[in-house]
């Protein structure tokens, strides 16, 4: 157990894959030495959930441990465990929030029974890996056929809240207020249709994606009415309220520094969560501010130009940043680093599902500046969207993209896969005045 304690303290994933070499068992045998597990699945808002939950959790008296790396595998959880071993195979802190993927849970679930399971969305993610979106609904299902772990399900999502169906122990939370479209745009909607019938379901109101206020004309299944609402405009704090504690319901503001719809509901996820596991109002408010955006998760890079770094892996995860740089009425360049490694998806198709019609038609970016192994793929694409080709460069390096930009007078906005969020994030750090520093709105 030493040598794994010293292999953990290094951190992320390698030393998780040697000690499940040596020991399939141990995660395991950890897990069940905790006394609260909180785990965060779905597609998108994961890693971001789980560190606004992590936020709002860990004080001096009760420290939390969580994986913030984003490490989700079944290694990846171990490295998060192993720094807090003593010497006797001991966990020394005994509370975790983990983000777990979507493939992972119904092999952590088999053996581990976490305390909450907490769904954000289930959209269509990278191809390759799950195949269709029902492959990814089918994992969280199977992760879940077991009774007396509290679910917390998104209740805008058909897909997630279907998970609740006949459930007991299940919570919901969604929008009740926030910026919302009469007429769906040409979005990708996986969870349109009725899971039971199969018939199309009807929106009364889109909000991004599938995500809605829906129901099977039929009447097998709508949105359920959640136990947290969340109301914003998008752009300050999203108010809580949270049904039962009295009459109208107990309200309180979080605010969290984040940007977008999208966030905010991640936002709203967490103070949900954390209200499940009994903290305070004001513990939450207090957590929510000393939040730190993960890596990527619309992480700001003062200077001139202002640069903001955002994750895209999937359509609907393209789709609400874009829809958040809209918001952003300021002229803009937008940059695209397109990897096709595995770990962003060796399939690029996805690029043609993000709604960049809209976006060229709508926002005001004179600048379009592709990077990565399928530059030009993007660069293509961003064609067809509309953009004129001479507003299209292409840059040959990641390095090259960000000294690019250096030469911009507008706020510069950075969506990038997986694997070139890294080498950008070091780029953008050594290439502006100081650290990067969560977003302020
Ligand atoms: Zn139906």
């Amino acid at each position: 157990m030493a040598v794994l304690r010293l292999a953990g303290r290094r951190g992320t994933s390698l030393p998780g894959l040697i000690a499940s070499r040596v020991s399939p068992e141990l995660l395991f045998r950890l897990l069940d030495q905790l006394e609260q597990c909180v785990v965060v699945t779905g597609t998108n808002g994961k890693t971001t959930t789980s560190a606004l939950l992590y936020s709002m959790l860990e004080d001096d008296r009760r420290p939390w441990l969580t994986n913030r790396g984003g490490a989700n595998l079944l290694q990846g959880l171990l490295a998060a465990l192993l720094p807090h071993v003593d010497r006797y195979g001991r966990l020394r802190v005994r509370r975790a929030v983990l983000e777990v993927d979507e493939a992972t849970l119904p092999l952590m679930t088999a053996h581990y029974h976490p305390t909450l399971i907490v769904v954000t969305n289930v959209v269509r993610d990278q191809l390759d890996r799950y195949g269709e979106v029902d492959g990814a609904l089918e994992m969280l299902r199977s992760g879940l056929l077991y009774p007396g772990t509290t679910l917390l399900a998104n209740a805008d999502d058909p897909l997630a809240a279907s998970l609740g169906r006949e459930r007991e122990l299940t919570y919901y939370y969604g929008m009740e207020e926030c910026p919302m479209d009469e007429e769906p745009r040409n979005e990708v909607r996986d969870g349109a249709f009725c899971l039971l019938c199969g018939q199309e379901l009807r929106y009364e109101r889109y909000i991004y994606g599938q995500l809605g206020y829906y129901s099977c004309d039929r009447g097998h299944f709508d949105r359920p009415e959640p136990h947290f609402g969340g109301r914003t405009d998008g752009v300050s704090a999203v108010t809580v309220r949270e049904r039962g504690a009295n009459e109208r319901g107990e309200e309180f503001p979080v605010q969290a520094g984040v940007l977008g719809l999208y966030n905010d509901y991640n936002v709203l996820a967490a103070a949900a969560a954390a209200r499940l596991l009994g903290r305070s109002p004001r513990q939450i408010q207090e957590g929510a501010k000393h939040y730190e955006a993960p890596l990527g998760r619309m992480q700001m890079f003062p200077g001139s130009p202002e640069r903001i770094l955002a994750l895209i892996k999937n359509p609907t995860g393209a789709n609400s940043v874009l829809r958040a740089l809209e918001a952003d009425e300021r002229d803009k360049a937008v940059c695209f680093a397109i990897n096709d490694a595995d770990a962003d998806g060796r399939d690029v198709s996805w690029l043609w599902d993000i709604d960049l019609e809209w976006f060229v038609s709508a926002a005001l970016c004179q600048h379009y500046i592709c990077a990565g192994t399928r530059a030009l793929d993007m660069a293509v694409r961003l064609a067809y969207a509309g953009v004129d080709r001479g507003r299209i460069r292409i840059a040959a390096e990641l390095s090259d993209l960000v000294s690019m930009t250096a030469e911009l007078d507008v706020p510069v906005y950075v969506l990038s896969t997986y694997t070139a969020l890294h080498p950008l994030g070091e780029h953008l750090r050594s290439d502006g005045p100081g650290l990067g520093r969560r977003i302020r709105t």
